[in-house]
């Protein structure tokens, strides 16, 4: 028996980090260093630390190929970004909350929605989600972030990666959060967690923090966690 419990319980782990994740792991409420699918992110590809440099392992593999790729043709992609867990959106998303101007309330949470998640809806809990380069806009209109965002739109899909927060509009992706030139999702693996996100969380499972109660009017599972645009050939 106890010869057999670490592999089961490795084998366990490997389970809830892919193919099927449970709702705690869905909700972010992972300790990714305990995590045997997470590693960390190398000081030569991103501009993170431990502890926030972790991302899932295939994640890693997909984005060292593409980085590689990228370089050849003179674009540099360094990661700002990985992976978030529950607890660290709670504070970033409660320090926002703290700091707003907009009177508390649905215009509060809406106001901070447009670029930051409730904790329990973030990508980022996933390790499947990776930010490149600046999170700032002006960045994205300068020659260097021109470049690189035409190579990622011409070339990440072969890779693996899309890009879930497009332009809205009419006839595009019509909710959630404002567009994200830098946020580029693995899709063979995020794409099961949203299936199943949609499958297994609902509102009440989204609690513990300020300005939860907006969720259900804000419709956050609808149009923010599901609201995303899918790669062109799904
Ligand atoms: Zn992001």
């Amino acid at each position: 028996m106890v010869l057999c419990a670490l592999p089961l319980q490795l084998g366990a782990q490997e389970i809830i980090g892919a193919a099927q994740p449970t709702k705690d792991f869905l909700l972010g409420k992972t300790h990714f260093e305990k995590d045997t699918n997470f590693v960390e992110i190398a000081p030569q590809y991103t501009v993170l630390r431990r502890p926030n440099n972790f991302i899932q392992k295939r994640t890693l593999e997909a984005f060292i190929k593409m980085r590689e790729a990228a370089l050849k043709d003179g674009v540099k992609l360094t990661a700002t970004s990985a992976s978030r867990n529950f607890w660290v959106q709670r504070y970033i998303w409660e320090q926002k909350w703290q700091k707003s101007t907009v009177a508390a309330g649905a215009a509060r949470a809406r106001s901070i929605l447009q670029y930051n998640s409730m904790c329990g809806t973030s990508r980022h809990h996933w390790g499947t989600e990776l930010d490149f380069n600046s999170p700032k806009l002006s960045y994205w209109n300068t020659p260097d972030g021109i470049k690189t965002y035409k190579w990622l739109c011409e070339n990440a899909h072969k890779f693996g990666f899309y890009q879930p927060y497009t332009v809205k509009g009419p006839g595009l992706r019509e909710h959630g959060y404002n567009e994200e030139k830098w946020h580029w999702s693995y899709f063979p693996l995020s794409n099961i967690y949203m299936q199943k996100y949609k499958e297994l969380i609902s509102d009440e499972d989204l609690k513990g923090f300020l300005g939860e109660k907006h969720i259900g009017e804000l419709k956050v599972i609808e149009h923010y966690v599901l609201g995303v645009a899918m790669p062109p050939e799904v």
